[in-house]
């Protein structure tokens, strides 16, 4: 028997908006939906939200995973007209609108997929498995582990070259994520790698910024790229550009020139990808994998189909002919876009999507950030302070918030990252191994 809940929610006459995908578009569009005439199911493989943007500081233990994500069972608790499933959506069917999932079917009128980006190897099989990535709360806690064990491992090490290797990172991607990390790893040399693993002279620790651009913060102002190149220099990161990875086994990074460095921690925040769910092909632009969409977000093709955020795809924008950057204020204002005009009454025509860019940051280290707003362009501790609140200000939940705040006072004002846990150690899995698991399973590989 239905509890009296599910009954109410079942008896709603509204149309059913499925979501799929509660990141900043899915979650925001929920928000904007909340109350209104509209049956909304949220469908997640996740049971929470992930404030993507702090992940490096969860990789480098400045922050705990709970204090960046967010469960979605909290966010749609009080929304009557709103249930959340968790569930992975595997295909669409638009002809008989409907999704699959791994724990069955879900109906629709309106489908809002919101289901952003994996990262992109550029199809190089090997690289992808060798290295490490930052795209999730899973992946951020495996960076966690793998440089605590590194400097652990290290101190067993009597030979210099080998303990050099152990402590040799390469972050390539020159991009926000790879910055950010990689200032932050610098931070974690100065601090704890000399006063905590002290038998290790922490200068044996190299941090190797990669990026085949001829700058970092590639759609930073010049003004923004200069500062941080020396915001990065100036903590000891060796920024090597117009560079190319072409491969690398676990031990040895290649480079495109044919040269080579030995390191056994890469982690790859070169780019991103779309991951299309399989069911709408004729609507996705192969390279990077997005649906393409019109100015009201409504997948190419479709009569009652959208997406939002960085899948999404929208080139009618005469300010961003090659489409949206791939960042939280696009995701959001698309969500509040969409759900302005699935309000609208029949009559009322529906009003096209235009993005407005409240401008990028990225922050280096302790004190140090860049700002590009408008024609202010900006780098130093006032930028830093600016990056802390706007940061502080998006993360989803009150609690979230003071935890944030309250591991942030005592980082700066102590030095100390306060989560240095092996909880789950990382375990590299075998090349072959992998393989042979995609092989058996595509779909989730
Ligand atoms: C390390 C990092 C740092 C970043 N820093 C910044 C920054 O400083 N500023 C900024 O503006 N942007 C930043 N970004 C980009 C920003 O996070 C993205 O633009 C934003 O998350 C896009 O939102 P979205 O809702 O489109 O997708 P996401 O936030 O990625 O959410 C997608 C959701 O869909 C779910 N999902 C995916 N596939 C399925 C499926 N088949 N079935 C069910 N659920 C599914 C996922 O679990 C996830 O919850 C950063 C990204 C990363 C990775």
């Amino acid at each position: 028997m239905k509890t009296p809940v599910r009954a109410a929610f079942d008896a709603m006459e509204y149309p059913t908006v499925v979501v799929v995908g509660g990141g900043f578009a899915g979650l925001k569009l929920i928000h904007r939906l909340a109350g209104k005439p509209f049956k909304v199911i949220l469908l997640d493989k996740n049971n929470y939200h992930c404030f993507q943007p702090l992940l490096y500081q969860v990789a480098t233990g400045s922050l705990g995973a709970d204090n960046i994500a967010y469960p979605f069972r909290r966010s749609v608790g009080p929304m009557p007209n709103v249930i959340y499933r968790m569930a992975e959506v595997l295909r669409v069917v638009p002809g008989e609108n409907r999704v699959e999932t791994d724990h069955g079917d879900f109906r629709y009128d309106h489908l809002v997929l919101a289901t952003g980006t994996v990262t992109n190897f550029f199809g190089n099989g090997r690289i992808a498995h060798e290295s490490m990535q930052l795209k999730s709360i899973g992946q951020a806690l495996d960076i966690r582990s793998d440089f605590l064990q590194e400097f652990e491992a290290a101190l067993y090490l009597e030979d210099e070259q080998a303990q050099r290797q152990r402590l040799n990172f390469v972050v390539v991607g020159g991009g926000p994520s790879g910055v950010e990390l990689a200032g932050a790893l610098a931070e974690i040399r100065k601090t704890i790698l000399k006063h905590e693993f002290r038998e290790v002279d922490n200068r044996r620790m190299q941090i190797h910024l990669v990026d085949s651009n001829h700058a970092v913060l590639a759609n930073f102002s010049p003004k923004a790229q200069g500062l941080a190149l020396r915001f990065l220099k100036d903590l000891g990161v060796n920024v090597i550009l117009d560079t190319l990875v072409t491969g690398y086994d676990g031990e040895t990074v290649t480079f495109k020139d044919g040269s080579t460095m030995q390191s056994t921690t890469v982690i790859w925040t070169a780019g991103v990808k779309g991951k299309p769910i399989p069911g709408l092909e004729a609507a996705v632009e192969e390279r990077p994998a997005r649906y393409r969409v019109d100015a009201f977000n409504r997948v190419e093709g479709t009569a009652n189909i959208y997406a939002i955020g960085d899948i999404a795809l929208d080139r009618s924008d005469p300010n961003w002919p090659k489409g949206h950057p791939q960042v939280a204020p696009v995701a959001i204002q698309q969500a509040t876009h969409l759900a302005r005009n699935l309000l609208r009454r029949d009559a009322s025509p529906w009003q096209p999507f235009e993005y407005r860019d409240k401008g990028s940051m990225a922050t280096i280290g302790r004190y140090k950030a860049v700002v590009d707003l408008g024609k202010l362009r900006f780098g130093g501790p006032i930028a830093w302070f600016m990056w802390l609140f706007v940061h502080l200000m998006s993360i989803v939940g009150f609690r979230s918030r003071v935890m944030v705040l309250t591991h942030w006072a005592w980082k700066y004002l102590s030095w100390k990252n306060t989560i240095r846990l092996i909880i789950r150690p990382y375990v590299r899995r075998e090349y072959a191994v992998q393989q042979a698991e995609e092989r058996a399973d595509p779909v989730h590989s």
